[in-house]
């Protein structure tokens, strides 16, 4: 069961294999994952800034879990190294 699909990053032609494949390849679902990420951020930015979001929720860097620390470094872009200096947690 094979059809010719046009891939929605990169619109080549390809074999989907599966009848839910959109992409031709692993780096076009990547980039897609990547796009998308990059946009919830954004409208997550033009709502309010990084800081506020989190003096909101009322829990200082210090108090959150690994994963929670991870997920706000990741969509500050930066690592989990970069987000603990800027929060002044390293020194
Ligand atoms: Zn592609």
């Amino acid at each position: 069961m094979q059809e010719v699909r046009k891939c929605a990053i990169c619109g080549n032609e390809f074999i989907a294999k599966r009848a839910n494949t959109i992409y031709c390849s692993g780096p076009c679902r990547i980039e897609a994952n990547r796009r998308r990420n990059k946009a919830n951020w954004q409208n997550h930015l033009d709502e309010k800034n990084l800081s506020r979001e989190i003096k909101k929720r009322g829990k200082p860097a210090s108090a959150m879990t690994l994963a929670e620390i991870n997920e706000e470094a990741r969509a500050a872009g930066m690592s989990y190294g970069q987000y603990m200096v800027s929060k002044g947690l390293y020194s």
